[in-house]
């Protein structure tokens, strides 16, 4: 045993090896020793133990390359979506334009007019830069932005209903992922909930009954991730606009994702716009800017002035303000709204939710043939199937939109693990499995992930 743990590399040796070589000019010398110690460690305790007879350089070396490429990855990665859905909240939501993230690079590297007005040479407001713009799209008469809808609803309601009551339908007490719960989010702000109706139905009446003088606002809250079928009643829009006219409160409504265009011209159900809401007379409409919007996260808010206004000035704004990295890549995603046919082209996830069905099966013909290059038939079978994709995000929850997938059936490895690996590489894949079968809905991916997926896929089978 002695003789076999005399023959375990030094640490200087391994330094002088070409392959470590590399690794010095990325990473600090004292991490690359480090790790170097401990796998010669592990090896010397394998050899204690009887694990192994004898040493073996190459083995040492590779596992000390493993060690450090895997370490060093960084916690935040990139990730190949072949899920189908296409706004996924595990998966960073929306992907931001290429337009979008030159103007972050741009905006991030270098110093800026965030807080400057470069006309009067004094102190200016960040919101400034978008404000213009988000009300040009909605036709509302003031905007702002702060870090996402969660925190624009909260906003809202510390500004207006601070210790009074809002009023809002039990059909629309949403949770919203990760546990977070509108209701909560909303008592945290400091108002109260006058909870109305039932979960499946709520009248015009439950409203008006609710309404006396510690009344601070009426909220609609749209129902985005879930849809109650059957025997309901939601109050329309049309009628809480004539109520609270009536009763002169300000009407707020939490539209979640927020959409600017019609959806409905591209086959996809009508999901109803901001525009809509802010013509029809609602006061505040909140959204996010990474749902359908497809930019970076963030939460808008946007109304009537003197309400707006109010917002600007609550000290909450200051812990709740988005940084310049969000406003550059919003201002960005916001002027490609100026021309729908561009918005469409640019906008990641606009582009994938409009692909018409003959690009999808182009577009898995280019996959399965990428694929077919590398990996015959005796690894796995590999073939195009008709499927479905879906909206995500918190939006049209129904809403399953005809796809072509790749399905990919492994040979000699059971799919469970296929689809493990498929997740731990250096660029994983996140994909669905069913019935032996891995499935890739080529609607989220980029076409130059395939290539990504056949390396993948080649190793791994
Ligand atoms: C998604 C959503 C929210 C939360 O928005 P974030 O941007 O994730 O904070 C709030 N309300 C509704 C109706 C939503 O759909």
């Amino acid at each position: 045993m002695k003789n076999i743990l005399s023959l375990l590399p030094k640490v200087d040796v391994i330094l002088n090896d070409n392959r470590i070589i590399n690794f010095l000019d990325k990473y600090p010398r004292s991490y690359v020793i480090d790790v170097i110690r401990t796998v010669i460690d592990n090896y010397r305790k394998k050899i204690l133990k009887g694990y192994i007879q004898e040493v073996n350089y190459e083995e040492i070396v590779m596992d000390i390359c493993n060690q450090l490429e895997i370490n060093y990855r960084p916690s935040l990665r990139r990730v190949i979506n072949a899920t189908g859905t296409v706004i996924h909240t595990n998966l960073g939501r929306s992907p931001i334009s290429k337009y979008a993230l030159e103007r972050v690079m741009e905006i991030g590297g270098r110093y800026n007019n965030l807080e400057y007005n470069l006309e009067e040479g004094k102190r200016g407001s960040r919101y400034s830069h978008v404000e213009k713009i988000i009300c040009k799209i909605t036709g509302a008469e003031a905007a702002m932005v702060v870090n996402n809808n969660a925190a624009a609803v909260m906003l809202v309601l510390s500004t207006i209903a601070k210790n009074k009551e809002v009023i809002v339908s039990r059909g629309q007490l949403v949770e919203i992922g990760g546990s977070f719960r509108i209701p909560l989010v909303m008592e945290q702000s400091g108002a109260i909930l006058k909870e109305i109706g039932t979960t499946n139905r709520t009248h015009l009446y439950d409203y008006e009954n609710a309404i006396n003088e510690n009344t601070a606002a009426i909220l609609k809250v749209h129902q985005s991730n879930y849809k109650i079928l059957g025997f309901t009643e939601e109050v329309s829009i049309e009628d809480l606009i004539e109520l609270k006219k009536k009763y002169n409160l300000p009407l707020i409504e939490d539209i979640g994702s927020g959409v600017f265009i019609d959806l409905s011209k591209y086959g996809l159900t009508y999901e109803p716009t901001v525009q809509n809401s802010i013509k029809k007379g609602v006061d505040v409409v909140t959204f996010s800017g990474d749902k359908l919007l497809g930019g970076p996260q963030a939460g808008i808010i946007i109304g009537k002035k003197d309400l707006i206004q109010r917002m600007k000035k609550n000290q909450l704004t200051r812990a709740l303000r988005i940084d310049k990295f969000t406003l550059a890549a919003l201002e960005a995603t916001l002027n490609l709204y100026l021309d729908e046919e561009k918005v469409i082209k640019e906008v990641p996830i606009l582009n994938m939710l409009t692909l018409n069905s003959e690009e999808l099966k182009r577009r898995a013909n280019k996959l399965l043939r990428t694929l077919k290059k590398v990996i015959k038939d005796d690894r796995a079978k590999i073939a195009i199937k008709e499927d479905y994709s879906t909206v995500g995000g918190g939006a049209m929850p129904l809403e399953t939109i005809p796809t072509y997938a790749v399905f990919v059936e492994p040979k000699n490895k059971k799919v469970e693990m296929v689809e493990q690996e498929l997740r731990k590489c250096e660029i994983p894949v996140v994909v669905r499995v069913s019935k032996n079968n891995i499935i890739m809905d080529v609607r989220t991916l980029f076409e130059d992930d395939y290539i990504v997926i056949q390396k993948n896929l080649d190793s791994i089978l």
